[in-house]
């Protein structure tokens, strides 16, 4: 996805949260000050929206995040995988290694590797910095706010929406189509160094477009924050091509242990509805 799909929007925008004041260039940001973003906007993050705290949720997307995590990260960041109890279908970072995936996204992927392409196109928007590009956009906003509002559509009707989308749209529909086609191309490295199949980026790409043909409603969050076209489909697949097929081929698509998460999800009460802001 362009923006994301993994940008898949604010997804992807590894968003710079705007905790702390940073007047700095953004070139400028240490390591430890954008872990410390990213802390700050966890935390309006846990505050504002619904996260699954199921324990074998967690227990597997953290598995799933940290193996491909710790097959590309040299810097040695603190990962945090977290699935957000929300419908639609998105996906987002924050600077310093926090990677949230909507578990609307994690129902529609039919096999493991789809959802670790979303994971490592976001890890992509982490590691290659994208988020301090947006640092100081988001000085003083409300992270979480802004972040609910992207990824829910709950305030679309709001009266509140037109200063939250100051905060949130600006926040989070910057991510330019270069940053995206990075994360994509990160995605791809990453899955192959991970031993994942990369096959599952451009077919959850594909995925997304059909359902957009069949059901707008139900991927327009994602459209919105991800602009996704056929030449990012092409530009994946290319890559992918570059490699030999007989390592492709050797690369997992699924797991046991992927359907049964997905399973557990599917079978949890329907996410709450967002109180209206
Ligand atoms: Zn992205």
């Amino acid at each position: 996805m362009q923006a994301p799909v993994f940008d898949l929007g604010a997804h992807c925008r590894a968003i710079a949260a705007g905790v702390v004041l940073i007047a700095a260039a953004s070139c400028a940001v240490s390591q430890t000050q954008e872990v410390e973003l990213g802390a700050g906007a966890a935390a309006q993050v846990a505050a504002e929206l619904p996260l699954i705290r199921d324990a074998a949720v967690v227990n597997y997307i953290t598995t799933l995040g940290n193996q491909l995590a710790r097959a590309t990260d040299l810097r040695n960041l603190t990962w945090q995988f977290t699935v957000v109890n929300s419908k639609e279908v998105n996906a987002f970072a924050l600077p310093g290694g926090w990677v949230y995936v909507n578990r609307g996204l994690i129902e529609r992927a039919t096999n493991m590797s789809q959802l670790a392409g979303v994971l490592a196109h976001e890890i992509g928007h982490i590691t290659r910095r994208h988020s301090v590009e947006q640092m100081n956009q988001v000085q003083g906003a409300n992270v979480g706010l802004a972040l609910m509002c992207t990824l829910t559509k709950v305030c679309e009707n709001g009266a509140s929406q037109a200063a939250i989308n100051i905060g949130g749209s600006a926040l989070f529909a910057k991510f330019s189509r270069s940053d995206e086609a990075e994360a994509d191309q990160e995605g791809v490295a990453t899955t192959i160094k991970a031993g994942i199949s990369p096959n599952g980026i451009p077919a959850m790409f594909r995925l997304l477009l059909s359902e957009r043909q069949r059901n707008p409603n139900a991927v327009d969050a994602f459209f919105a924050s991800h602009p996704l076209e056929e030449r990012r489909i092409a530009a994946t697949e290319g890559q992918i091509a570059t490699f030999p097929a007989r390592q492709l081929s050797r690369l997992t698509k699924d797991t046991p242990a992927f359907q049964t998460f997905r399973r557990r999800l599917l079978a949890m009460p329907p996410p709450p509805v967002p109180k209206a802001r």
